[in-house]
């Protein structure tokens, strides 16, 4: 029988329904496997059982009574440590908001609990969401579960190791320039970032306001469409948030991809450093899209390349306006000082690690009288031509097609001391978030190593219902089986 932790979101409500078994059992059951495993991996920062069990047991009430349940009613869920949870210890993996308790919950974490999604506990993550691999977390890093020797991504590293584990069917990321993507293929899952405005941000800590977005993972297309479902929605209390409702997702999930035409974007499969193994799994997916029935075109995104360059500039801009507020006076750490302006100075010299400091230094410098024209100005006008590369492509085409990432999870220290190299990994993911079009990661097999690789698939604005049904329908084609395994897995290791 398979133990309720490789159970789909999908199956244990299922289960739930036919009353097979409860809530409690259910979260019972994570909250094991977690207590079991977790010191392999350090996915979690704080587990939440008491709340957790204390809230299945309200749904196994509510399930007896015939009272209604939510559409996740019973299903545990992590959360990335960037969303404000009302009176558990929020730290966006930083020192600076060490021991900082929310007054409230972000609009996402509202919605989910009243789903009656069950948080487990929040999730490691590089320090405000900056980098791809989980190292910058303050705390400690995270392991993949695939090699334990490798990072699992970043900078949503802890949901996806939570995820792929077992520890929970459901996790929420949040993607910048990459965070759930990248993340999501390193491990084997499915993470997918929605069309910007679609899901709330009040409650996510800031990084950069304008590409920031929360979003689903989980080891199926047809959970990550529950969860996106049950997530996103106008929100009065987010500036960005845009009125239109994301269109259903599952009613089309199995339509599968005939007629359909995919642009294989011509620069990425053509990239130096794209390694062998990635290349071939995503080339014999684009091949099965074929088969399956899609109009498979070649396109080109031609300012795609200067996408990292202009990202670099805007998300530290936006971060060293955002990270202004942590001063000591309103949130989190204070350090002494003899002065007010000595006192800041403390707190955020001991507050915050080196990449967070980096990027508030380039930031700076980038909006400065001076140099805003050459550095910010000029990277904005990149992202509108961005923009413009896929408003022609998607004339074309229903969904473009990449790998997610140029490499599978790599060793953990081997680009801590290399930012440039670190930056480079976000290559292929970082166009879309420019342009605010939602993008997903499918995992398409194993490379020779034995690690997953991932499709990243691309879609017009509030295109979502396109692009999980070819993520559906290659899924289901070629049977990716999410459980890691290898000789140093989580399951070899834990056994
Ligand atoms: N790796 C990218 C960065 O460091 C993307 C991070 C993210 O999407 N939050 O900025």
């Amino acid at each position: 029988m398979t133990p309720l932790t490789r159970h789909s979101a999908m199956g244990l409500r299922q289960l739930l329904e036919r009353r097979e078994v409860s809530a409690v059992e259910v979260v019972q059951a994570h909250l094991d496997h977690i207590a079991a495993s977790d010191g392999h991996l350090s996915a979690f920062l704080r587990v939440t059982g008491e709340q957790a069990l204390a809230h299945a047991a309200d749904v196994d009430r509510r399930i007896t009574a015939g009272e209604p349940t939510g559409t996740l009613a019973g299903v545990p869920l992590a959360l990335k440590d960037v969303l404000a949870t009302r009176g558990i210890e929020t730290t966006c993996g930083s020192k600076i908001l060490e021991s900082y308790r929310p007054p409230y919950d972000a609009t996402v974490v509202r919605r989910l609990r009243e789903a009656d999604a069950i948080v487990v506990g929040k999730t490691n993550m590089d320090e405000f969401a900056m980098g791809s691999s989980c190292e910058n977390s303050a705390f400690f890093p995270t392991r993949n579960p695939w090699d334990l020797e490798r990072v699992p991504g970043g900078s949503s590293g802890g949901s996806v190791a939570a995820v792929a584990a077992g520890h929970v069917p459901l996790a929420i990321g949040t993607d910048t320039g990459g965070s759930i993507r990248q993340p999501a293929a390193f491990t084997g899952l499915v993470g997918v970032k929605p069309t910007y405005g679609t899901v709330s941000r009040y409650g996510l800590i800031a990084f950069a306001s304008s590409l920031d977005q929360a979003g689903p993972i989980a080891r199926t297309v047809t959970d990550a469409a529950w969860l996106l479902e049950a997530m996103s929605g106008h929100d009065p209390l987010d500036s960005t948030s845009i009125p239109e409702a994301l269109p259903g997702l599952r009613g089309t999930l199995e339509a599968g991809v005939d007629g359909l035409r995919v642009g294989v974007v011509r620069e990425f499969l053509g990239t130096d450093g794209l390694q062998a193994g990635v290349k071939a799994r995503v080339t014999e997916a684009i091949d099965r899209l074929a088969e399956l029935g899609a109009d498979v075109v070649e396109v080109s995104l031609p300012h795609a390349v200067y996408g990292v360059s202009a990202y670099y500039l805007i998300a530290p801009s936006e971060c060293s306006s955002n990270l202004s507020r942590y001063d000591g006076v309103r949130y989190g750490l204070r350090c002494d000082g003899s002065t007010a302006e000595a006192m800041m100075a403390a707190t955020r010299e001991a507050g915050f690690g080196a990449e967070v400091k980096r990027r508030i230094m380039i930031g700076t410098y980038a909006l400065s009288a001076g140099y805003y024209d050459a550095y910010y100005a000029q990277a904005q006008r990149v992202r509108t031509l961005i923009l413009r590369d896929f408003a022609a492509a998607h004339e074309r085409c229903d969904v473009l097609v990449s790998p997610t990432a140029p490499t599978t999870a790599f060793r953990l220290g081997d680009k801590v001391s290399d930012p440039l190299a670190m930056y480079l990994n976000d290559v292929f993911t970082i166009p879309s978030s420019l342009a605010g079009s939602p993008a997903m990661s499918l995992p398409v097999g194993l490379d020779d190593d034995g690690l997953p690789v991932g499709l990243q698939i691309m879609a017009p604005v509030l295109c979502e219902p396109v692009m999980l049904r070819v993520a559906r329908a290659l899924e289901s084609d070629l049977g990716f089986d999410p459980a890691p395994r290898g000789p140093n897995s989580l399951t070899e290791v834990a056994a």
